[in-house]
């Protein structure tokens, strides 16, 4: 079984989040089962600067885009840890810049071009690179417009023929939406921009194109893949995502535990394991309080996030139960993270008023975000909603108890601690319905209540480090869902 995937991240090589994280490790645990994975990424500078060895094939292609023809390569290099090949898109013009979709002032204004040579770049590399391939699995909009150039301009390739395509959506919101004259740019007709294909009101939609022209459809939990079928999760695409019900898969993202397991995690002060996690944890926390400025005290909860400073991370219910919080409760809290401006001064207004419980670090910082795993006894995520997570899944691993919205992934992975799962001994965190602050601080309130009973808490926090969400059973999933794409006809545009 070949399969391509056509991504923009994958760790080492370059990420923005967990997209990143999954590209880097499902190709590892499918090459395990005997799948042939090769992978595509834009040669983007995060990743030429990644420090993996990178070299030229010395594979030139041209592609129109417009009136233009645009030259590229091809340059090789292979996951750690495996022998999957990464085959990186170099356009120095497109992709060597310092964001890889956007910059300060918002997302780049080519975007559509840069995606649309990156695509099209992964549909000539069988033909030049003498590559086989079955099924093309693609991830977000960046990849979104593959299957309908499989269906047209790239119909009659030989190298191309039977191939069909898996397309998983790791988050709707973010769409790939361009003005209508972008056609142009992608050299489809325009008797392709309709309903059925990429047009959605009045823009071109890559996601909306893959949605409705891929072979197969996934997403990245079963929770979301249910939840994306009504609004306001659909985004607007309910239409095109309930047509296709029967072809949309939820598949949960695996944790990549060589990476993220704190017994052998090389970031931290010390090493830990389920048995002596209360040891190991408490030298954890002491050094993340001296780290980030806290007073060093062993009594109180310390409550961590770490990620995207955003809406759909609950900011906005965090930012109005916080203030009170800080005043009230005795806790404290460690916040990594970047995105709204509005957020980041939030954040750093608080813990300049509360220096004594609030520590907060505007910045991406893979080493500090395990230090904080390990340091944590609570790790809050109150998202509106969430195809996956990543972080509560390495919080239960580094026994950083959840506290979650019980929505997307975290629904299919928090067992909320109540009498009845405390009882048959599923409860692994805390979680909450309602997106409302009133919600959000009851639910605090009832996980720091069973922090102060160290029974209770004990019970949790192993319970939480004994489960394995590994890629293990996710990946013959997938093998499953490639399975089921290649014994599909494509779909017909
Ligand atoms: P997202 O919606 O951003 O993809 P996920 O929980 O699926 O959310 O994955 C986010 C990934 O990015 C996790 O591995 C998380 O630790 C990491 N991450 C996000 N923000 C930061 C940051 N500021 N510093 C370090 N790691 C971060």
């Amino acid at each position: 079984m070949n399969i391509f995937f056509a991504t923009t991240e994958a760790v080492p090589f370059c990420k923005t989040g967990g997209l990143g994280d999954v590209c880097g490790s499902l190709p590892v645990a499918l090459e395990g089962l005997g799948v042939r994975p090769t992978l595509f990424l834009p040669a983007f500078r995060q990743a030429l600067e990644s420090g993996q060895p990178i070299e030229p094939t010395g594979v030139h292609f041209e592609i129109p885009i417009g009136r233009k023809r645009v030259v590229g390569e091809y340059l090789r290099s292979t996951l750690p840890g495996s022998n999957v090949p990464v085959y990186l898109v170099e356009q120095h013009g497109y992709f060597n810049r310092p964001g890889l979709y956007r910059e300060a002032s918002g997302d780049y204004i080519d975007n559509c071009e840069r995606f649309v040579f990156f695509n099209r770049a992964v549909l000539e590399a069988p033909a030049l690179l003498g590559l086989d391939v079955d099924v093309i699995h693609c991830h977000d909009w960046q990849s979104g417009l593959i299957p309908t150039y499989l269906q047209t301009l790239y119909a009659d390739r030989p190298s191309l023929e039977n191939v069909t395509t898996l397309y998983t959506v790791h988050n709707l919101a973010y769409q790939g939406s361009f003005w209508h004259w972008d056609m142009e740019l992608t050299g489809l007709g325009w008797e392709h921009f309709n309903w059925q294909e990429l047009e959605f009101y009045g823009r071109i939609n890559f996601m909306k194109a893959a949605l409705s022209q891929a072979t197969m459809l996934s997403t990245v939990s079963p929770r979301y893949a249910q939840e994306i079928q009504d609004p306001p999760m659909s985004c607007g695409l309910e239409g095109v995502l309930r047509h296709r019900h029967a072809d949309l898969a939820g598949v949960l993202n695996g944790v990549d535990y060589g990476a993220w397991n704190p017994a052998h995690d090389a970031f931290l002060p010390t090493t830990y394991g389920v048995d002596d996690y209360a040891a190991g944890k408490a030298v954890c926390k002491r050094a993340l309080q001296q780290e980030m400025g806290l007073p060093i005290r062993d009594d109180v909860p310390l409550l961590a996030n770490i990620g995207r400073l955003a809406d759909q991370k609950g900011f906005d219910l965090i930012s109005d139960v916080m203030p009170r919080l800080a005043e009230s409760l005795e806790a404290q809290w460690v916040l990594l993270g970047t995105g709204e401006p509005y957020y980041e001064q939030m954040m750093q207004r608080l813990a300049a008023e509360h220096p004594e419980r609030v520590a907060v670090r505007v910045g991406f910082s893979n080493d500090l975000a395990h230090r904080i795993e390990a340091g944590a006894d609570m790790f809050l995520m109150p998202s509106r909603y969430e195809p996956c997570g990543l972080n509560q899944m390495y919080s239960l691993k580094y026994g950083a108890v959840p506290i979650v919205r019980e929505t997307g992934g975290l629904a299919d992975t928090i067992t909320d601690a109540t009498e009845t799962t405390l009882g048959n001994g599923t409860a692994n965190g805390f979680s909450f319905a309602d997106a409302s602050a009133y919600a959000l601080s009851n639910v605090i309130d009832r996980a720091v209540r069973a922090y102060r009973r160290p029974d209770v808490w004990r019970q949790i926090v192993q319970t939480g480090m004994q489960q394995d969400w590994s890629w293990d059973r996710s990946a013959r999933q997938y093998v499953e869902l490639y399975e089921r794409t290649m014994a599909k006809a494509p779909a017909m545009a």
